[in-house]
């Protein structure tokens, strides 16, 4: 690596800490004297007048395997991933046909809710009705989801929920490798925006994908995980949900477990 990209990369990472701890600070209600706008904007300055690397650090693929037994949750600390607005990475999604996808949707399926939202729901893909709505979880599943993020006490539109893949997988099919290799890292870019002090991954395409696992959700779930000191919490797909709904009890104790994870009243018993 050229002593340029050196001095980008660490520019950039001093930046994206920068703007990691504003954020942090701006959550807890504390005064600041610069602005998220104003580092992101020296950030592209910096792009500007430091050439590009040649190569990106390497991403592991969903076959790298993830311990399964993560160790409990640190602070959260800053990513490698850029930190862009989720607008910045709409747009720099555009009218995407990386992947194959792209032939049979109605419309991108971007993401939706809080940009600063404390809980990030991740699913697997867009159905029908996302599709043709346009946002993610919007069909019947989506709207048991909806009742569990109620049932937490908040509203959908405090938490954020994204799909692993934008675009639709025809008949519902899961998302195939080189789709998810190809859109996956808008994901990531979303939870290195929003960040999330809890992602809840929903079934096991989401959760295995998230984690480099090939552990089923049925294993994972109840325990913590951890993405990139975020700590994450399994859960089953609310469709899966409505198939087999002697499984919400245990949903709702994970989704209780986020509740006390983030600090937030834990009702006794599900309404
Ligand atoms: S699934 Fe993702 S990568 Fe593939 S075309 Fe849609 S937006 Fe692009």
């Amino acid at each position: 690596m050229s002593d340029s990209t050196d001095i980008r990369a660490d520019l950039i990472a001093a930046l994206d800490d920068a703007a990691y701890a504003l954020r942090r600070l701006d959550r807890r209600g504390a005064e600041t004297t610069a602005s998220d706008e104003a580092l992101t904007a020296m950030r592209e300055g910096i792009r500007d007048v430091v050439p590009e690397p040649v190569a990106e650090p390497p991403v592991a693929t969903p076959s790298t395997p993830m311990p399964e037994e993560s160790p409990q949750v640190a602070d959260p600390s800053p990513t490698t991933i850029p930190i862009m607005t989720l607008d910045e990475i709409r747009a720099d999604l555009g009218d995407c046909t990386r992947c194959k996808l792209h032939t049979g949707r109605k419309q991108i399926v971007f993401g939706v809710g809080n940009p600063n939202a404390d809980l990030m729901f991740i699913g697997e893909g867009p159905g029908a009705d996302e599709d043709e709505q346009g946002e993610p979880f919007v069909g019947r599943a989506g709207q048991l989801l909806t009742k569990m993020i109620l049932a937490m006490g908040v509203r959908r539109e405090d938490v954020y929920i994204a799909n692993v893949v934008k675009c639709r997988p025809p008949g519902n099919r899961n998302p195939e490798s080189d789709e998810v290799e190809a859109c996956e890292p808008f994901l990531r870019k979303q939870i290195a925006s929003v960040q999330p002090k809890v992602i809840c991954t929903l079934g096991n395409y989401a959760t295995q994908t998230l984690l480099r696992t090939q552990a089923g959700v049925s294993k994972l779930r109840g325990t913590f995980r951890v993405y990139q000191n975020t700590p994450v919490m399994p859960t089953f797909h609310p469709a899966y949900l409505l198939r087999s709904p002697n499984k919400k009890r245990e949903a709702w104790e994970d989704l209780q477990a986020i509740m006390a994870k983030l600090g937030w009243d834990v009702p006794s018993k599900k309404d």
